[in-house]
Order: C-alpha cells, then sequence, then structure tokens
C-alpha cells in the first residue's frame, strides 16, 4: 500500500519537473514554474522519508536525515538570497558542483555495500548472476566518473568566475587529458571485467584520477567560453543522478536527472551555436583572456564623448531607439531606470527595442531576467538575428554596459579570442552611443575597435547614474 503512495508520488513529482521545465522556458511563467518543480521536489523528498521501505523496514535515521535537510535548507536559502544577481552563475556553478558530489558519494557507499555483502565472488554470485552484478558495477563507476568529474570541474569554474582562480594550461594539456581520461575508462573496464578480489583500492584509484580529470578538464577553459562549460557540467550531474536513480530503482530520481542531463546538453549546444563554435572547439581552443591578441591592449586612435543632453536630444528626436543591455548595466542594477528612460521615449514617439544577445551579462537568459524584473514588456525584447535586422533602420543604438558582444573583432579578426562568435551588427544602425565607466575592456579581456569607430561617440559614467541623468535631460529636451 505504502509502496504504490510512493510510486504514485514519484510520478506526480515527475510530472511537476516537466511542467516546471515548460514552464521555465518562458519569463512570464518561469517563476511559478520553479515553484511547480520544488514542491515536486519536496513532495519526492518527505515522501521517500516516510514512505520508503526495505524488506519491510522503514528508512529510519530520522536525526541525521532531518538535521542534513535543516543545514542545507539555512545554507541553500541564506545563499540564494544574498547571492547578487551578478554571481549567479558562481553559485549555480557551486550547487552543481554539490549535485555531483552526491551523485558520488552515492556510488562510494553502494560500492561498499557491495564489497561488504558476504563476499564479492562468494554468496553474492550465488544471488546475483554476474552479468546483474557488472550491470550494477557499471552503473556504481558511471556515476563515481561523472558526479566527481562534475564536481572537480564545478569547483575551478567557481574558482574562475569569482576570480580567485585564474586560466591554466601547459604544453600537451589535451594530450594529456586524453591520456588521463583513456586510462580511468580502462581501470573501470578491468574492474567490471575482471572483478578483482579485493576491489576497493582500485576504486579510490578511479576516483582520484576522476577527480583529477576534472581539474584539468576545466583549467584551461576560460573567458567567454565559461558558460557553455557550466552548462556542460549541468548536464553531467543530470546523468550522474539518473545513475543513482538506476540504482536504487528511483524512478523520480531517474527522471530528475534524465532531464537535467537532457536540458544541459541541449543548452550546451544552444550556446554552442550562439557563438558560432563547436564544443570541440570549445574545450580544445583554451579559449580565453589571456592569449597574446586578448592581452594586447594597445590604443585603436582616438575615440569622441558625446555629453548627456547631445544624447538627451539625439535620442529624443529619433525614429527608431535600439537598447543594447550588457553585464554593466546588470552590475549597475540600472534596469529600473532604463525601463523608465524607454517609457520616456516612447511617450515621445520614439520606437524602442531592445537587442538581446544570447551571452549578454554573465549567465544565459541573464538580460531577460534583468529586465523582466523591471518590468519592460517582453514583446520589446529582440534575439539577436530579429535585431540585426532592425540595426539597418535604427537611428540610435545605446549601448549600457556591453562590450564583447558588440565587438566587431569577432567577425573581423581571425586572432581575436572571440572570433567566430555572432555579435550584434549595432554599427548598422546612424548612430552609436556607448554608455560605460571607462576604455577598459570587457568579460574576454579585448580592445574593442567599435569604440574608436566614426559613428560611436562614448558616454562615460555608471549606468545606472547616466541613466537618471539621461531621464532628467530627456524631460527636458
Ligand atoms: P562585457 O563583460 O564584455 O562588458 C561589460 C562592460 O560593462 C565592461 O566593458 C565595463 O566597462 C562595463 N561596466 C561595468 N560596470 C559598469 C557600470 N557600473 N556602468 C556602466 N558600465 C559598466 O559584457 P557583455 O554583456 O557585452 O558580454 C558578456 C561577456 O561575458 C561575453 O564575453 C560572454 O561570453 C561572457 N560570459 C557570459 C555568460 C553568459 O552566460 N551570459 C557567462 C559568463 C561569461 P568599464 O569597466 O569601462 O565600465
Amino acid at each position: 500500500m505504502e509502496y504504490n503512495i510512493l510510486s504514485f508520488i514519484y510520478l506526480l513529482a515527475s510530472v511537476t519537473f516537466i511542467i516546471g521545465l515548460k514552464m521555465l522556458s518562458h519569463p512570464t511563467t518561469a517563476r511559478k514554474g520553479n515553484a511547480v518543480a520544488a514542491a515536486g521536489m519536496t513532495l519526492a523528498i518527505f515522501g521517500t522519508i516516510f514512505l520508503y521501505n526495505e524488506e519491510g523496514a522503514s528508512l529510519g535515521n530520522y536525526g541525521w536525515i532531518f538535521a542534513g535537510l535543516a543545514i542545507g535548507a539555512v545554507v541553500g536559502t541564506l545563499a540564494a538570497r544574498r547571492v547578487k544577481m551578478t554571481a549567479m552563475p558562481e553559485m549555480v556553478s557551486l550547487f552543481n558542483g554539490m549535485g555531483g558530489a552526491c551523485a558520488a558519494l552515492i556510488s562510494i557507499v553502494e560500492f561498499d555495500h557491495l564489497m561488504h555483502l558476504p563476499g564479492l565472488s562468494g554468496l553474492l554470485l550465488v544471488l546475483m548472476s554476474a552479468s546483474a552484478l557488472q550491470g550494477l558495477l557499471l552503473i556504481i563507476l558511471l556515476g563515481l566518473i561523472i558526479g566527481s568529474v562534475s564536481f572537480a570541474g564545478s569547483m575551478v569554474a567557481w574558482g574562475k568566475l569569482n576570480g580567485s582562480l585564474r586560466d591554466f594550461s601547459f604544453r600537451g594539456q589535451q594530450a594529456f587529458n586524453i591520456a588521463l581520461l583513456l586510462l580511468i575508462l580502462g581501470l573501470a573496464t578491468y574492474l567490471i571485467v575482471a572483478m578483482p578480489a579485493n576491489a576497493l583500492p582500485l576504486f579510490y584509484v578511479i576516483f582520484a584520477l576522476s577527480l583529477l580529470y576534472g581539474l584539468f578538464f576545466v583549467f584551461p577553459i576560460g573567458g567567454a567560453d565559461m558558460p557553455v562549460v557550466i552548462s556542460l557540467l549541468n548536464s553531467f550531474t543530470g546523468v550522474a543522478a539518473a545513475c543513482g536513480g538506476f540504482l536504487y530503482d528511483n524512478k523520480v530520481m531517474l527522471t530528475g536527472g534524465i532531464l537535467v542531463g537532457a536540458a544541459g546538453t541541449l543548452l550546451t549546444i544552444l550556446m554552442c551555436k550562439a557563438m558560432n563554435r563547436s564544443l570541440t572547439n570549445v574545450l580544445i581552443g583554451a579559449f580565453g583572456g589571456n592569449t597574446a591578441t586578448a592581452a594586447a591592449g594597445q590604443s585603436q586612435g582616438s575615440y569622441k564623448e558625446i555629453s548627456l543632453s547631445d544624447a538627451a536630444v539625439v535620442m529624443s528626436y529619433a525614429n527608431k531607439v535600439m537598447i543594447v543591455p550588457g553585464y554593466g548595466l546588470a552590475v549597475a542594477q540600472a534596469q529600473h531606470a532604463c525601463h523608465e528612460l524607454e517609457k520616456l521615449l516612447t511617450a515621445k514617439g520614439v520606437e524602442v527595442g531592445y537587442a538581446i544577445h544570447p551571452v549578454a551579462g554573465r549567465m544565459p537568459g541573464h538580460m531577460n531576467v534583468l529586465l523582466a524584473e523591471a518590468d519592460v514588456s517582453y514583446e520589446k525584447l529582440l534575439e539577436m538575428e530579429q535585431a540585426n535586422e532592425e540595426f539597418p533602420t535604427t537611428d540610435v543604438v545605446l549601448i549600457l554596459g556591453a562590450n564583447d558582444v558588440v565587438n566587431p573583432a569577432a567577425k573581423t579578426d581571425p586572432g581575436s579570442p572571440i572570433y567566430g562568435m555572432p555579435i550584434l551588427d549595432v554599427e548598422l544602425a546612424k548612430h552609436v552611443i556607448v554608455n560605460k565607466r571607462s576604455m577598459k575592456p570587457g568579460y574576454a579581456g579585448i580592445e574593442n575597435d567599435l569604440f574608436f569607430r566614426p559613428k560611436t561617440s562614448m558616454l562615460f559614467g555608471d549606468a545606472k547614474k547616466v541613466l537618471q541623468d539621461l531621464i532628467t535631460e530627456v524631460k527636458n529636451s
């Protein structure tokens, strides 16, 4: 009876995951989608705690379980409340790493269970056919390897994003990584096929090598490729969790893991497409902000500035203004001021839109989330392809704290670390006004020739302050 109720709960929870994921695909339903999936997860957790029983015995250990739940809930809630929107990818990495670690720990515990049953080659083999045992070992090792790589890789990604770790690579690193991966797979295959009597040391060697591989896998990847790697690691964690679902014959864990794995894989593919690069190129390219070209930083000539009042006049008398939001807008928390300027210009009869680059900001969908928070109408947000079609008929492009996503080097300079990434073709418009605080580079650490082009005028200052001043000027113009 309890088993039937639990099965029903798992089915219900799996359905909430699917509905929640679907709702996450649109900004207007995303919040609710998150809540729906979280409710399903809560149901699944409490269902497992109170209704699961093995051979008539309930789970027990309630003290440990609830202490762990309480600590996790407090840490998670505080972290999520305190995190700044711009530091979200760091937190995603950290939490994703924890998921990978959990999957690896499940494998360690389950391997230990196998070892402590009365002899791996004795009674167990009588109870269980060799192939069933090998199947179990395969799942345990997959969970261990993928979970450990995801954990170690996510920790490196977390360190890189918060600036405490730098890109690191050495000559022959790709060959070293491939050799390491082959060694791990070779040892795992040996363990499964030969089933040696004392397998524990070998198991821990595989564990250590997988952690090492996770570190070396992410160390050389940097710059604008970080979002792709984080989403790839996310899909790894999903697959590792699905292995746990297999092990425990737990349908909800299996469904959840598969959904995370599939969603992460799709996001990885979409981001590679957005950057016009293959996944292999992302992983092997050692693309970062520290190559010779990236660090060049030589001055490209002179740039011109525009005053606040002139900028206000140019925009007020334009037919069409396109706003390009970037990371700087998020740092300055200028989204509300930005929306106010948009409303003001619209009231003056100007057509205003937002050109959204898929990797603007520091996380997928960052600009959509930011602008939705300020109640900007979703209809006003144009995806890159749409925006690029609109630029030739645009009078003024106002770039707010964006840099890499409008850098023409991505199209023209094969030596540039962002070469190949599609960009917003802002230069097709009549005027380009760029707001940032200085001439410093953006995330990829490279100069931007756009700032020195004849159509471009610089409007220096913090995005929020500049927008507030612009609002005053537009009201007066
Ligand atoms: P960039 O990081 O290229 O540039 C942001 C610019 O904002 C800087 O040049 C900075 O110049 C300016 N800025 C910073 N603070 C302020 C402020 N308070 N007011 C005004 N301007 C400010 O941003 P983009 O959005 O153009 O590009 C995103 C980059 O991040 C890409 O390279 C992308 O690949 C990468 N990335 C994206 C992720 C994603 O998933 N979206 C995740 C991780 C990385 P100054 O200091 O002079 O003010």
